[in-house]
C-alpha cells in the first residue's frame, strides 16, 4: 500500500466564484481545521481554490472520511509528494502506478500540468516522459488518452511535484454557515435528522429543536434526539439543542376536544416557539421534516394551515422526497439506525383516528383563541427551555471531563 502525504480537497465551481469566495474558503478551511481536531499531527494549508491537508503520518482513509462531510468540498484526492526532477517523478510515478495493482488491460493516461514554468520539460513532453517507464514496467498496461480508467496527475510545482489519480467525492454544496442560521425541529423520526444535514448542506447553520412532554414522553426518547443531534454535530462541529417543554401546551390542545385537528393545532404551536427561538438566536427561518403527503399533516393544505404559524421562511428540504430516498440518505448520514428505535414522540401520544387532511384556517384559529393562556404557555415554554451544547462524541467525553460549560451530559 502506498502512504500518501497529502489531500487536495476542491471546492465547488459556485463556492470558487465571484466575490463571495474569500468568505466560502474560509468557511471550508474552519471546517476542515474542526473535523481535523482529533488529528493533531496534520497540516491544514488553503491554496487558490484548494486546500491541501498534509497528512505527517496520520492514516489518510481515516481523515478522509472526517472530509468527507466537509460543505462545499466536492472531491478529495490522496496525493503522493515527489522532489521535483526528472529522475524521481518517473521513478515515484511508476511505484504509484504498480501500487495500484491494476488489471490486465487497464487503461490509464499520464496528465502532466507544469505548474512551476522554470522545469525544463513541458506538460506535454512529461505526459510521454512518464508514460514510458510505467508501460515498460506494467505491460499489462495500455495506454487510452480519451477514456481511460485511470488518469494520473502530474502536478509539476517548484517545491514539489504532485502524483494523484484517485477523485474521491464528497459532501458538495456550500460550506458551512455561508447562508445563514437556522433553526431546525428535531423530532425523533426518520425525516428531520435528514431535513437538518440537507440544510448544513445548503450552507446554513442550524440550531435544533426538540419538542418533549417529559413525563409522557420518557428521557430515553430525549436521549435519542440527543445522540441524533450528535451525528449532526459531527457534519456541522458544534451544534445547540433547545429542549422545549411541551407538556402544558399539548395538554391544554387536548383539551379542546378537537381530536382531528390536534396534530395541526400542536404543529402551529411548535412553530410558533421555534419562530420566538429563532428571534432570540437569530436565525432567519425554520427548517422542518415534512414530505409533501407523507401523512395527514404534510398534505399541502395542512402545511397550508400550520405554515401560516410562522411568519419566517419555512424550509423544508424534504418536501418531493420519496420516502425510500429519506431513508436511504439517513443511512447514509448515519442517523437511520437511531431514528427507527420505538421511542414514543410527543406527537404520537395524541395521534388521532382520523387526523384531518383538510383543516380550515378560519376554523383553526378560532380554536386556538378558545384555549385559555394559550399566549402565555407559550411564553413559558420559551422561557423553560433548556439548551445544551452538542459537539461530536469524541469531544464530547473530554469535554465532560474538563467540566465544561455544558448545562446537561448524557
Ligand atoms: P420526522 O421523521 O422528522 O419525525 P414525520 O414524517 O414523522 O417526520 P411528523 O411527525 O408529522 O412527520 O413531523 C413533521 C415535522 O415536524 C418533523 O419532521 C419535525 O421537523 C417537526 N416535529 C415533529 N415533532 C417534533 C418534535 N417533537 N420536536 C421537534 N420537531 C418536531
Ligand atoms: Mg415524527
Amino acid at each position: 500500500m502506498l502512504q500518501y502525504d497529502m489531500l487536495l480537497l476542491r471546492f465547488g465551481e459556485i463556492a470558487i466564484k465571484g466575490k463571495n469566495r474569500p468568505r466560502f474558503e474560509k468557511a471550508a478551511l474552519s471546517h476542515v481545521k474542526s473535523l481535523l481536531r482529533s488529528f493533531p499531527n496534520v497540516q491544514v494549508v488553503k491554496d487558490f481554490g484548494r486546500i491541501y491537508v498534509v497528512l505527517n503520518g496520520e492514516p489518510s482513509s481515516q481523515v478522509i472520511d472526517r472530509l468527507k462531510n466537509v460543505f462545499g468540498i466536492t472531491s478529495i484526492s490522496p496525493v503522493k509528494m515527489v522532489d521535483t526532477n526528472l529522475e524521481s517523478i518517473l521513478s515515484a510515478a511508476t511505484t504509484f502506478i504498480q501500487s495500484l495493482a491494476l488489471e490486465k488491460e487497464t487503461t490509464f493516461k499520464v496528465s502532466a500540468r507544469r505548474v512551476w514554468k522554470l522545469f525544463p520539460y513541458s506538460s506535454h513532453e512529461m505526459n510521454r516522459l512518464v508514460s514510458g517507464p510505467i508501460l515498460n514496467t506494467c505491460q499489462h498496461l495500455k495506454v487510452d488518452v480519451h477514456n481511460p480508467d485511470v488518469d494520473l496527475r502530474v502536478e509539476i510545482r517548484e517545491k514539489a511535484t504532485y502524483l494523484y489519480c484517485e477523485v474521491i467525492p464528497a459532501a458538495g454544496g456550500f460550506p458551512l454557515g455561508t447562508n445563514g442560521k437556522a433553526m431546525l425541529l428535531l423530532s425523533g423520526g426518520i425525516d428531520s435528522p435528514v431535513a437538518g444535514w440537507s440544510a448544513m448542506r445548503r450552507g446554513l447553520e442550524i440550531e435544533c429543536i426538540h419538542f418533549h412532554s417529559y413525563p409522557f414522553t420518557s428521557k430515553k426518547a430525549e436521549e435519542k434526539v440527543i445522540e441524533l443531534a450528535k451525528i449532526l454535530s459531527r457534519y456541522g462541529g458544534q451544534i445547540k439543542l433547545h429542549l422545549v417543554p411541551f407538556t402544558d401546551i399539548q395538554t391544554a390542545l387536548a383539551g379542546t376536544g378537537q381530536e382531528s385537528l390536534i396534530i395541526t393545532l400542536m404543529r402551529r404551536a411548535m412553530l410558533r416557539i421555534a419562530t420566538i427561538l429563532a428571534d432570540h438566536n437569530e436565525a432567519l427561518a425554520l427548517v422542518t421534516g415534512d414530505s409533501l403527503g407523507q401523512v395527514a399533516s404534510q398534505t399541502l393544505s395542512s402545511m397550508n394551515v400550520i405554515g401560516r404559524a410562522t411568519d419566517i421562511p419555512l424550509l423544508r428540504p424534504l418536501v418531493m422526497s420519496d420516502k425510500n430516498e429519506i431513508i436511504q440518505l439517513a443511512q447514509t448520514i448515519g442517523t437511520y439506525d437511531l431514528s427507527i428505535l420505538p421511542y414514543e414522540d410527543c406527537c404520537t401520544l395524541f395521534v388521532p383516528k382520523s387526523p384531518s387532511t383538510n383543516p380550515n384556517l378560519g376554523i383553526v384559529e378560532k380554536i386556538e383563541a378558545g384555549v385559555p393562556g394559550l399566549e402565555d404557555m407559550i411564553e413559558k415554554a420559551v422561557t423553560g427551555t433548556e439548551t445544551l451544547v452538542i459537539k461530536p462524541d469524541d469531544e464530547v467525553r473530554r469535554k465532560q471531563d474538563e467540566d465544561m460549560i455544558q448545562d446537561k451530559w448524557f
